[in-house]
């Protein structure tokens, strides 16, 4: 038996982030994300008893910044804490308070202990513990005064089924449902800030990710794709594992270049985009789409622009960013640390052949139109054939 102190993580059920889901289902998923997301850490014991989900670190050499970190950014949790895990013994629960929030009292002017004794066979009710906890930390350290009303700090003092536990402040969490429990949906990425933002959003609503990006070499370069693939990895943090598919689009975009009015190259692309993510996000079981367009950001994300570009899907398009500034989307994109590798400078399909003066109201006749004179069926055949799935 060693005496290195323990520390855990507990989730709470009034920290769950729990909406309209069974919340045995939404549990079962959250414990599954969270075993997965885990696993890079070390190994781990999680237990679901007495309305808590309990982390415990199982390897001694495993860091609680990087646990805290990784239940951060697990979707479905509200918060969670951190917390000391000590002998049920009053004496020992006295000097771990004391210990333990050494640096947090030191700084604190006010503070109270608040206890919760879940295991009834603990000698001291709630309020004795609260008051022989409190008279510790006061010996301990002089200049704290206790406040019940606002104090500085709140000392969690709980006694439960598995042993003692000392802890301070809640720590938020991601917010959001389980990853997974919304279902499958294909997100359209490119190497943009928008886009990696929209996946992020509609991950933290539940939705499992598979990921089409659109390539056109060699008018797109390889380390293109290669700031796609590290975008997609740093939204792993959130959205766990995403399924990558990577199309082919050179010579569907040589096809437009040749054949439609330069007004209406980046709609018609678009369409054709969206009648290949369409079919593949069917072939791979998603329900939906996800895209990064912001109203009137550019020509093609007017009103008549995006209605141009619906009529070609066969599932609803999310654009969760839509009704956002591009202040408000960067600042999403630095918080989940996309924001550096969306702006380093490679091109993206979208700038390969791009008109001077691009049509911002469109109608679905011109598209149309412009359409019918090329055989497109059969590239984008080709493109939905060739677009595999790849591990990132
Ligand atoms: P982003 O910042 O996401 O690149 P954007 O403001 O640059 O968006 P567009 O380039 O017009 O806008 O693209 C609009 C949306 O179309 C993107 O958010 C993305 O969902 C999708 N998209 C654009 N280019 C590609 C691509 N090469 N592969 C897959 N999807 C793409
Ligand atoms: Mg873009």
């Amino acid at each position: 038996m060693t005496d290195t102190p323990r520390e855990i993580v507990l989730i709470k059920n009034g920290e769950l982030a729990l909406k309209g889901l069974n919340r045995g289902t939404f549990e079962t998923a959250l414990v599954k994300n969270l075993k997965r997301r885990l696993r890079s850490l070390g190994s781990f014991e999680l237990r679901r008893a007495q309305s808590t989900i309990y982390v415990e670190p199982l390897d001694s050499d495993i860091d609680m910044d990087d646990v805290c970190r990784c239940v951060s950014q697990v979707f479905g949790i509200a918060a969670f804490s951190r917390a000391r895990v000590v002998e049920k013994d009053l004496a020992a629960i006295q000097a771990a308070a004391v210990d333990y929030l050494r640096d947090t009292l030191e700084a604190a002017a006010t503070f109270k202990v608040e206890s919760k004794r879940a295991d009834k066979t603990f000698p001291y009710p709630s309020p004795a513990i609260s008051a022989e906890v409190g008279g510790a930390i006061l010996e301990a350290f002089p200049h704290l005064k206790v406040d019940v009303h606002e104090p500085d700090v709140i000392v969690n003092v709980e006694i439960r089924d598995f042993g003692a536990y000392v802890h301070t402040a809640q720590i938020p969490g991601a917010g959001g449902m389980p990853v997974g429990t919304a279902g499958y949906a294909a997100v359209l990425i490119s190497g943009g800030i928008d886009s990696p933002v929209a996946a992020y959003m509609m991950a933290k609503r539940g939705l499992a990710l598979t990921a089409i990006h659109f390539a056109s070499p060699p008018y797109t370069s390889e380390r293109a794709e290669q700031k796609v693939r590290d975008l997609l990895r740093q939204v792993g943090h959130y959205a766990g594992r995403i399924k990558y598919i990577l199309v082919p689009f050179t010579e569907i975009q040589e096809a437009i270049r040749d054949h439609c009015p330069e007004e209406l190259f980046t709609l018609v692309m678009r369409r054709m985009m969206m009648r290949i993510a369409s079919r593949i996000a069917e072939r791979e079981d998603c329900g939906a789409l996800i895209t990064g367009e912001s109203l009137g950001q550019v020509a093609s994300q007017t009103v008549p622009a995006l209605r141009c570009t619906d009529a070609v899907a066969t599932m609803p398009v999310f654009r969760p960013v839509i009704g956002m500034d591009k202040e408000e989307i960067i600042r999403v994109s630095r918080k989940i640390g996309t924001f550096d590798i969306s702006i380093q400078p490679y091109e993206d399909c979208c700038t390969v052949f791009t008109p001077r003066h691009p049509r911002t109201r469109p109608t679905l006749r011109m598209l149309e139109e412009a359409e019918a004179a090329f055989d497109f069926e059969p590239l984008l055949n080709k493109a939905v054939a060739d677009a595999v799935p790849t591990t990132l």
